[in-house]
């Protein structure tokens, strides 16, 4: 039994995940607590000193054990200061909710972007242990991605490194969440994805999503990776053309900084491995330099959508100096 924990907490757009966690153990204990997506300030640190308690209580873990809270939250943060400088998700602007949280609860509060904590989860816990330079890539929703170098997480000047989602692919391409035009996860993404397929539906195109479009219902990962294993012509054309973009990408991207490896995860690429990887790589395999690529692993993460909650024990490591 390791003497000390961590409460990992992953602030979802509309749910709390929160976790006792610690690195030989791994994860004790896990709750869910949905979320106001329009609720105060006030409130919404209200809600995460509850997901503390939760936690605790649920799993009648000894707190005099654990040493830290840590948040992973989808928007640019400072894991100096503790401030959210914006999660549009969340609907929190300039907040310091390290501050705010520490206030509630007798814990230290540290703070991550999450998908940076998910590459620190990766690198220290997952398929990236030997990983020098580490490149991580979430396929899902949009496109996230979370840079280590010389085996550090690297943050950028402004805490904005990793945002591989918006790196070019074509000027003229389409609208992206970001304002710019023709980002990678405006062609790449699960939602790009589904926007194509809708798009092809209403021109006329047989396929089997059909009764989705029909009724508005959300074409989701499952429902995507079913409709290709199925032998859909439009979901797999237009997931192969994602995958030609992924490929191209993460090629340009290892021309430029020469990782020794790359991690894909995500809703959308978790679903469809089996089909997407073999695609990617193949078009990765055409754009790269041999040298380049020379000692190059493409992985899959195995900690799917628990990689930021173990990220939160690299953070307690790098910030407080406390193994757990
Ligand atoms: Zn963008």
């Amino acid at each position: 039994m390791s003497s000390k924990s961590i409460i990992s907490i992953d602030m979802g757009g509309t749910k709390v995940l929160g976790s006792i966690i610690n690195s030989k153990e791994g994860i004790i204990s896990r709750v869910k607590v949905p979320t106001d997506q329009n609720s105060s300030d006030s409130a919404y640190i209200d809600s995460l000193a509850n997901v503390v308690k939760a936690v605790i209580k649920e799993s009648g873990y000894n707190a005099k054990k654990i040493v830290a809270v840590t948040l992973g939250i989808a928007g640019s943060v400072n894991p100096n200061t503790g401030v959210i400088s914006l999660a549009p998700n969340l609907g929190l602007k300039n907040f310091n909710v390290k501050e705010a949280l520490q206030a509630k609860v007798s814990f230290p509060v540290l703070i991550e972007n999450d998908v940076n904590l998910a590459a620190l989860g990766i690198k220290n816990f997952g398929v990236g242990k030997k990983a020098t330079n580490m490149l991580s890539v979430f396929v899902g929703t949009g496109i996230g991605g979370g840079l280590i170098l010389n085996k550090k997480i690297y943050r950028g000047s402004t805490f904005t490194a990793g945002e591989i989602g918006h790196v070019l692919v074509n000027k003229d391409g389409p609208v992206c969440g970001c304002g710019n035009r023709g980002c990678f996860e405006a062609f790449a993404s699960r939602t790009a994805v589904v926007n194509q397929i809708i798009a092809d539906i209403k021109s006329g195109k047989q396929s089997t999503l059909e009764s989705y479009v029909k009724s508005g219902e959300k074409i989701k990962s499952k429902i995507l990776a079913a409709a290709v294993n199925d032998g859909d012509t439009v979901a797999i054309k237009r997931v192969g053309e994602s995958c030609e973009v992924i490929g191209s990408v993460l090629a340009s991207l290892t021309n430029f900084i020469n990782f020794d490896m790359i991690v894909l995860g995500g809703g959308m690429f978790e679903q469809l491995k089996d089909f997407m990887l073999p695609k990617i790589e193949i078009t990765f395999n055409d754009y790269v330099l041999n040298a380049a690529a020379k000692d190059l692993d493409i992985a899959t993460s195995e900690l799917g959508g628990d990689a930021a909650l173990w990220g939160g024990i690299s953070l307690t490591e790098e910030f407080l100096g406390i193994k757990v």
